[in-house]
């Protein structure tokens, strides 16, 4: 199993890192950075860093990564997007408006934790397979307004939700790239192994 972490813009070092220290069954998780479309085919989940959205955004259509990672998805491989890449995966995303994937139903305000605490962490509790508390780092965090139906909220901040999971899509507002527990990582990582297991072969 390969876990790829998009690495155009943003702190995907830090998510390499916090893959490093997975262990599932025991066993190191393999991860690799992306930077070109065809490197998709090898790997079995996605990590999108935060980082700049549009930035991102930007880069993404300039290396065809839109229609690419349509393709990626539709094919049922997980991918799991923090802050920014939170943002990308969203239906809508609001101030100011701008493209998103629409891989979760949920809407989005950029940059809506207020100026005076544009970043600040703070103990919070994640419903992993089991409940877990862990510190939220937020950075220029987006805001979730909005959850549909089929989406699991899996942490809240002040009662609004903060990480949500709807199928093959696993978002969070906050970083836990940044933290030294690397329960979130290795969730995600169980998330990619079961898909693995229930896909055809290829
Ligand atoms: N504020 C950034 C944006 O709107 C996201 C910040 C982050 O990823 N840490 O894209």
């Amino acid at each position: 199993m390969k876990i790829g972490v998009l690495a155009l813009q943003g702190d995907f070092d830090q998510h390499r890192k916090a893959l490093a220290r997975v262990r599932l069954a025991g066993e190191p998780v393999e991860s690799v950075e992306i930077r070109k479309t065809e490197q998709l085919d090898e790997i079995d989940g996605l990590i999108i860093p935060g980082g700049e959205s549009t930035t991102l955004l930007k880069l993404m259509g300039d290396w065809g990564f839109v229609p690419a990672l349509e393709k990626f998805h539709a094919a049922g491989k997980p991918i799991f997007g923090t802050c920014a890449g939170l943002i990308l995966l969203a239906k809508e995303v609001d101030r100011p408006k701008q493209f998103a994937f629409g891989f979760i139903d949920v809407d989005v305000e950029r940059n809506a934790y207020g100026r005076q605490r544009e970043s600040f962490a703070t103990p919070g509790v994640v419903e992993l397979d089991a409940p877990r508390p862990l510190e939220m780092v937020f950075i220029r965090a987006p805001r979730i307004r909005r959850a549909g139906p089929g989406v699991t909220v899996m942490a809240r901040h002040r009662d609004e939700p903060v990480m949500a999971r709807e199928g093959t899509i696993l978002v969070a507002a906050f970083h836990p790239e940044l933290t030294h527990d690397p329960g979130v990582h290795e969730y995600f990582c169980r998330m990619v192994a079961r898909r693995r297991t229930a896909l055809p072969p290829a």
